[in-house]
C-alpha cells in the first residue's frame, strides 16, 4: 500500500491538469452561461489521450490504468464538470461497453475514432418512465426480416444532440424483464429519429449537451446489435460501474477547486481588521471540506486500484461515488458560504460547482440508489 503518485501516474496527472488549466479554464464560465457545446474541444481532449483513458492501445485507447483515469478525471473536474462528464460519457459508458460487447469490426471501425474525438458517443439508457428502474425500459425492438425496427422516447441523453453514434438500450420484449434488454448501435443520422433539447434549463452542466431523443420507425441491420440477445442489462449496468468511477473522480475534483477558492479566499478577505480564514468558524469549513476531500480522494483510488487489481467492486465504487458527491454539494455549500454575497454571484466560480455537484448525486445511479446497493452488498441474502 503506497500513498504516493508518482512515476507515469504523477505524469498523467499533471498533463490533465495543465489541459484543464490551458484548455478548459478559459473558457469554462462563458460556456456554461452561454449553454455551449465546443465541438473543437472533443478533438483536443482526443489528443490529449484524455478520452482514450483506460481503453487499450491496441485500439487506439491510452492504456491507462484505471487510477491513472481518475486522476485525469479528477483534474478535469476541478475545471470544468461538462467536460469531465463527457469523458466519463465517451470513454467508460460507450467505449467500455464497445469494448466489452462489440464484435472485432465494430470496435475497429468505431473505437479509434472515439478515443481520438472524431466521432461523438451518446449512452441512451433512461427513458420518462424508467429512470433508476432501468429494467422497466419500454424503448421496443421488433425483427423485421433480417433487420430490427426501433420505437421508443429517451430523455436526458448526453451527447444526444451532437452524437455520431448511439449506444441505446431496447426491449425485444418486455415480459423477458432484464434478459430482453438489448443494446444497438444507432447512427446520428438515422432516419426515423428526432432530437431536441432537454425541456428547461439545466441547473448545471450546462456546456454539455442533453437531449429527448424520439425513435419512430428507425430501421437497423442486424450487424448493428452490440452484444447478443438479452445481453444489453449486465453490459449496461458494468458500464455504469466504471462511469462511477469517473463521477467520484469529478466529485474530487470539485471538492478540489472548492478547497482552493475558499483558502485563497479566506486568506485574502478581511473582515474586524483580520482575514477571515483566522476566525475559528471559517477554520472549521475549511477542515471539514479537507477531510472530505481527503478520505474521498482515498476512496476513489481504492475503488480504482481493486478494479486495477482485477477485483469486483460494486461495493467500493458505489462507496465512493456516493460519499464523493455528498462531499462536493456539501464543499460546494459551504465554499459559496465563506464567499459571502460574492459566492451567490457568477462572478466567482464556487455557485457553478455548487450547481454542477447537484448533477453528479443524480446520474449514474442517484445518491438513493448507491445507498441502496452498498446496503444490499452489506446485507447477507435471504434465503
Ligand atoms: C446531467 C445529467 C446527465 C445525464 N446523462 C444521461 C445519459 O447520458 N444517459 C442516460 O441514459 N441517462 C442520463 N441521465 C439520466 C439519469 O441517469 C437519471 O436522471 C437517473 O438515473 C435518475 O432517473 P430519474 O431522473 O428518472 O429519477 P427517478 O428514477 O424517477 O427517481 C426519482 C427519485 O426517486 C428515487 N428513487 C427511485 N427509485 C428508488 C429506490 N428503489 N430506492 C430509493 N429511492 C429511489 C431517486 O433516487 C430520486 O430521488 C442524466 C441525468 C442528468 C441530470
Amino acid at each position: 500500500m503506497d500513498f504516493t503518485i508518482q512515476g507515469e501516474d504523477l505524469r498523467i496527472r499533471e498533463m490533465a491538469r495543465e489541459f484543464a488549466l490551458q484548455v478548459l479554464a478559459p473558457y469554462a464560465r462563458a460556456a456554461d452561461e452561454n449553454r455551449h457545446f465546443d465541438r473543437t474541444k472533443v478533438v483536443e481532449l482526443g489528443r490529449a489521450g484524455l478520452l482514450g483513458g483506460f481503453l487499450p492501445r491496441a485500439l487506439g485507447g491510452s492504456g491507462w490504468s484505471m487510477t491513472q483515469w481518475a486522476l485525469a478525471l479528477m483534474e478535469l473536474g476541478a475545471v470544468d464538470s461538462s467536460w469531465r462528464g463527457f469523458c466519463t460519457v465517451q470513454t467508460a459508458l460507450c467505449g467500455g461497453l464497445l469494448w466489452k460487447l462489440g464484435r472485432a469490426d465494430q470496435q475497429q471501425s468505431l473505437l479509434p475514432a472515439l478515443c481520438a474525438g472524431e466521432r461523438i458517443f451518446a449512452f441512451a439508457l433512461t427513458e420518462p418512465e424508467a429512470g433508476t428502474d432501468v429494467a422497466s425500459l419500454q424503448t421496443r425492438a421488433r425483427r423485421d426480416g433480417d433487420d430490427w425496427i426501433i420505437d421508443g422516447t429517451k430523455h436526458w441523453i448526453t451527447n444526444g444532440g451532437v452524437a455520431d453514434h448511439i449506444i441505446l438500450f431496447a426491449t425485444v420484449d418486455p415480459a423477458l424483464g432484464k434478459k430482453g434488454i438489448t443494446a444497438f448501435l444507432i447512427p446520428g443520422d438515422a432516419p426515423g429519429l428526432t432530437r431536441r433539447p432537454v425541456e428547461g434549463m439545466e441547473l448545471g452542466h450546462r456546456a454539455s449537451n442533453h437531449a429527448i431523443l424520439r425513435f419512430e420507425g428507425v430501421r437497423v441491420a442486424a450487424t448493428a446489435m452490440l452484444g447478443e440477445v438479452g445481453s444489453g442489462f449486465e453490459a449496461g449496468m458494468a458500464g455504469l460501474e466504471n462511469g462511477r468511477l469517473g463521477v467520484a473522480a469529478g466529485a474530487v475534483g470539485i471538492q478540489m477547486a472548492c478547497e482552493q477558492a475558499c483558502l485563497q479566499f479566506a486568506s485574502a478577505r478581511k473582515q474586524f481588521g483580520k482575514r477571515i480564514g483566522d476566525f475559528q468558524l471559517i477554520q472549521e469549513a475549511l477542515t471539514d471540506m479537507h477531510v472530505g476531500l481527503e478520505s474521498t480522494r482515498l476512496l476513489t483510488l481504492r475503488a480504482a486500484s481493486l478494479r486495477d487489481q482485477g477485483h469486483e467492486a460494486l461495493r467500493e465504487l458505489s462507496v465512493a461515488k456516493y460519499a464523493a458527491c455528498e462531499a462536493a454539494v456539501k464543499a460546494a455549500d459551504q465554499a459559496i458560504l465563506l464567499h459571502g454575497a460574492r459566492g451567490y454571484s457568477s462572478a466567482f466560480p464556487v455557485e457553478r460547482f455548487y450547481r454542477d455537484a447537484k448533477g453528479l448525486q443524480i446520474y449514474e445511479g442517484t445518491a438513493h440508489i448507491q445507498r441502496v446497493i452498498i446496503a444490499k452488498t452489506l446485507l447477507p441474502r435471504t434465503q
